[in-house]
C-alpha cells in the first residue's frame, strides 16, 4: 500500500486508515492549508505531488480520490487508483441508479428511506415523477452493496493487511459526500467505525447520533442503513436479534425478514460467526412505535478473513489460501445481474493474468453448462486457467508461480 503526506508526516495509508483518531489534528491543518494530502503510490504529471481529498466525517477525516485524477495513481497498489469514467458533471442529470461524482457517489436505492406510516403508503421520493418521463433507475440493497466494494477497491488484494478500521475508511472515502435518494449520503447512510478503546466515546457519539435520526413520528418513519460486518443472528420472544461487530447495540428482525435473508444469501447464512469467512451485511433500520430499532431490510455479502467477496465456502477457502500465499488476485464481482461469464477469481501476479475457477456445484444442470460455456471461453483466449474441483484439499491446486 501507497505511503501518504499531510502536515509534514509521511506514513502508510494503511496507518491513517486504521488509526483515523490519532491523525486528525494533523489532517485538519492540511485540509486549511494547503488543502489536500499527497500520495506517494507515484508523482503526477511534470513531477507534481498527486493530491487526495481530505474530507471530515463527523470528528473524523478521511482521505479521498482527487476528482478525476484516479488513473494517474498506481494500478498495481494503490487503492486510489480508478480508471476514467464517465463521471456525471455539475447539473448533468444520470439515469443510472448508481453515479459518481465529484463528491462521491450518487445512488437512488429501490428501497424508500422516508415512508409514511398513516393513510396511504406513497414513496415520497418518487411522487413528483410525472407519468411518461424516464425515471432514474433504481439499485438493489445488494447491488448498491457490491458496487461500494468495487468503488472501495475492496475486491482487489494487493497484499497491504485489511482491517475493518481499512475497510471502514475505503467505504467512506468511495462514498464521500455524496447523495442517497436525494438526502445526504453521511445523515443515511453509517459505515460501522472500528472499535478503538481510545475513541469510545466519540465512537459512541458518532454512532448515537446517526441513529437518533431514525425515527418514526406523525406518521412519518425515516429510515436509516448501516454497513457492518455480521456477529450473530440470534431468536429472541419476539423473532431475531442481529447483533454485528464492533458495537454493543443490537437490532431487532421478525421472523419474514429472517426467513427472506436465509432463502436469499444461503452461503452467508451459514457462516456467520465461523471463524475464518466474514459475513457483510448492508442493513435497513427503522424505529419501532415503542422505540426499538428493528431491522426491516438486508443483504449480505459473504467474504474470506480480510473482507474479499465470495460465492460460496470453497471460494472463501481459495481467497483465504491466496491471502496466505501474499498472491495479488481480485474478485470479479458482476455489475449487470445475469453476467454468468466472470471468474471466480483472477490471479494478477502472474505474466499473464490467470483466471482461478471453483467447480463446486457437481449436481446442479445450470452450473454444469456454465462451467462448459466458461471452460470453451477460456481456451479459445487461451487464458490461463486454475482449476479446483472440490472436495478435493485447496491446497492440492497448483498455482501459477507470481511473475513479480
Ligand atoms: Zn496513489
Amino acid at each position: 500500500m501507497a505511503d501518504v503526506s499531510f502536515d509534514g508526516l509521511t506514513v502508510t495509508l494503511e496507518e491513517v486508515q486504521d488509526n483515523p483518531a490519532k491523525y486528525a489534528r494533523e489532517l485538519e491543518r492540511a485540509k486549511k492549508s494547503p488543502g489536500y494530502a499527497v500520495c506517494r503510490c507515484k508523482s503526477g504529471p511534470g513531477g507534481t505531488p498527486l493530491r487526495l481529498v481530505i474530507r471530515r466525517y463527523g470528528a473524523l477525516f478521511h482521505l479521498a480520490r482527487w476528482p478525476e485524477e484516479g488513473y494517474l495513481h498506481d494500478p498495481a497498489t494503490c487503492p486510489f487508483h480508478a480508471l476514467p469514467t464517465n463521471d456525471q458533471h455539475e447539473g448533468e442529470e444520470s439515469f443510472e441508479a448508481i453515479c459518481q461524482t465529484p463528491d462521491g457517489l450518487n445512488v437512488r436505492l429501490d428501497t424508500s428511506l422516508s415512508v409514511r406510516t398513516v393513510g396511504v403508503v406513497i414513496d415520497r421520493e418518487r411522487r413528483e415523477i410525472a407519468p411518461n418521463t424516464v425515471s432514474r433507475r433504481s439499485a438493489p440493497l445488494l447491488g448498491f452493496l457490491q458496487r461500494i466494494w468495487i468503488e472501495a477497491r475492496l475486491h482487489e488484494w494487493t497484499g497491504a493487511a485489511r482491517s475493518w478500521g481499512t475497510c471502514n475508511a475505503q467505504i467512506v472515502a468511495a462514498l464521500g459526500v455524496g447523495k442517497l435518494n436525494g438526502k445526504s449520503m453521511q445523515d443515511v447512510l453509517y459505515v460501522m467505525r472500528r472499535y478503538e478503546p481510545t475513541e469510545k466515546a466519540a465512537i459512541a457519539a458518532e454512532f448515537d447520533a446517526f441513529l437518533s435520526r431514525i425515527k418514526t413520528s406523525e406518521g412519518t418513519s425515516e429510515r436509516g442503513l448501516l454497513i457492518a460486518e455480521l456477529n450473530a443472528v440470534e431468536p429472541s420472544k419476539y423473532g431475531f436479534v442481529i447483533k454485528v461487530r464492533q458495537t454493543h447495540h443490537s437490532f431487532f428482525a421478525s421472523k419474514a425478514v429472517i426467513d427472506q435473508v436465509t432463502a436469499s444469501f444461503r452461503s452467508a447464512w451459514t457462516l456467520i460467526g465461523v471463524p475464518h469467512a466474514r459475513v457483510v451485511a448492508l442493513l435497513v433500520l427503522e424505529r419501532t412505535k415503542d422505540g426499538n430499532l428493528r431491522v426491516i431490510d438486508i443483504a449480505l455479502q459473504l467474504c474470506n478473513s480480510s473482507f474479499i467477496p465470495c460465492d460460496s465456502s470453497y471460494e472463501v477457502a481459495m481467497a483465504n489460501r491466496l491471502v496466505a500465499e501474499r498472491r495479488r488476485f481480485k474478485k470479479p464481482m458482476r455489475l449487470v445481474p445475469g453476467d454468468d461469464t466472470l471468474p471466480d477469481f483472477q490471479l494478477t501476479d502472474t505474466a499473464t493474468p490467470t483466471v482461478i475457477e471453483v467447480y463446486g456445484m457437481h449436481d446442479n444442470a445450470q452450473y454444469l453448462a456454465r462451467k462448459t460455456q466458461k471452460q470453451a471461453l477460456y481456451a479459445r483466449a487461451a487464458t490461463p486457467c486454475v482449476e479446483w474441483i472440490p472436495p478435493a484439499d485447496v491446497r492440492s491446486v497448483r498455482l501459477l508461480v507470481a511473475a513479480t
